[in-house]
């Protein structure tokens, strides 16, 4: 029997018609988007022949699909397989971008527009930035990119609104890159969809079986290097990294990195551990859990309550009570000596 996907559209006839895809880094908060924008009520099903979970909702006219945090459109695994086909088959992108790391998570955004697909671009994470004394020119991000640009920060609940306005107006068709656009003229010839032309081009290898093409394409490595330099470039003109002081944590940080204060602090915490595991909890707190708690008041109540019914010089009661005994030493060393042990580590 052949299995079918959230993205063929005649199995979900009675979803709303339009695809809205979230993509993004892993960890960049596409899920509190994807919350904000379908509500509780998502369905989680699994992507058939995989073993990724898909979060699926719906917004006005859209089927929305949260797919998982990928850094790029490729198929090394089953991640990035339902995220490229998510990607190939949505009708408009909400790219999740963390703005402290923009120039790791642009490289995938500046992919989905080579890749000809409307898409609206979220910087979240702005409190981050800030903290991190990280400025973005949003505007001349939008302009450069040719996407509505909108800053935000999920936990802080800003941009919300001006997201779903701008889910519900569309997005746009980004400027793609000049040297990857003139490789795209060539694989329209065989393959229609930008989307497919460009993942044929970049050597896919599902989607070359896809069109069973046995013609090897040029361009993985051409335009990943392309696009990371462009990239680069970007983010050169965008971000402005202010010297803001560090705070006193990564000042600490920073300390223990350098070898000369980085040892000594070392070994300074591993004398505390040992200090802490090796005196106070081995000697003096397993002390009194091994010889008083429990082979004094635990090993007396059992010989105790088990006197009249055991004889301990028999097989059974030197199995059950003796000096190695089933209800004598595994519990003292159980609970006397192992359990303090573990938990101080
Ligand atoms: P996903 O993997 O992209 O779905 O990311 P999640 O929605 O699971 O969020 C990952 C982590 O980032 C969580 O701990 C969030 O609380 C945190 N997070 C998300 N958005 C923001 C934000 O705007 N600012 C800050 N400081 N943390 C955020």
């Amino acid at each position: 029997m052949q299995k079918h996907s959230i993205f063929d559209q005649d199995k979900h006839k009675s979803s709303p018609p339009l695809k809205l895809v979230l993509a993004g880094n892993p960890n960049v908060g596409k899920s509190i988007f994807f919350n904000y924008l379908t509500g509780i009520y998502a369905d989680v099903s699994n992507f058939p022949g995989t073993t990724v979970d898909l979060s699926i909702g719906y917004f006005d006219k859209y089927t929305v699909i949260d797919t998982p945090g990928v850094y790029g459109i490729s198929s090394f695994n089953d991640e990035e397989r339902v995220a490229r086909d998510a990607v190939i088959h949505a009708d408009l992108i909400l790219n999740i971008v963390d703005a402290v790391h923009i120039e790791r998570d642009l490289f995938l955004t500046q992919q989905i527009i080579d890749m000809g697909k409307p898409l609206i671009l979220v910087l979240n994470m702005m409190d981050e930035a800030e903290k991190y004394g990280i400025e973005i020119d949003a505007e001349a991000l939008s302009e450069i990119l040719g996407v509505l640009v909108i800053p935000a920060s999920a936990v802080k609940g800003m941009g919300f609104s001006q997201i779903k306005n701008a889910v519900l107006k569309g997005g746009t068709i980004g400027n793609r890159i000049p040297e990857i656009q003139y490789y795209m003229n060539n694989a329209r010839q065989f393959v229609t969809n930008d989307a497919e032309a460009i993942m044929l081009l970049e050597e896919d290898e599902s989607i070359i079986k896809r069109y069973k093409s046995d013609k090897r394409y040029c361009c993985r490595e051409l335009f990943y290097n392309t696009r990371r330099n462009y990239v680069n470039k970007i983010v050169s003109l965008v971000q402005y990294k202010a010297n803001i002081k560090n705070s006193k944590l990564s000042s600490f940080g920073n300390l223990m990195l350098n070898p000369a204060a980085g040892i000594p602090i070392l070994i300074f915490i591993l004398f505390l551990l040992y200090e802490l595991i090796g005196k106070v909890i081995a000697q003096h707190i397993v002390g009194i859990t091994e010889d008083i708690i429990m082979g004094t008041y635990y090993y007396n109540f059992i010989i105790h309550i088990t006197s009249n019914i055991l004889d301990s010089t028999t097989l059974t009661g030197r199995l059950l009570i003796g000096e190695f005994g089933i209800l004598t030493m595994v519990p003292i060393y159980i609970a006397g000596l192992l359990l303090p042990l573990v938990i101080g580590f």
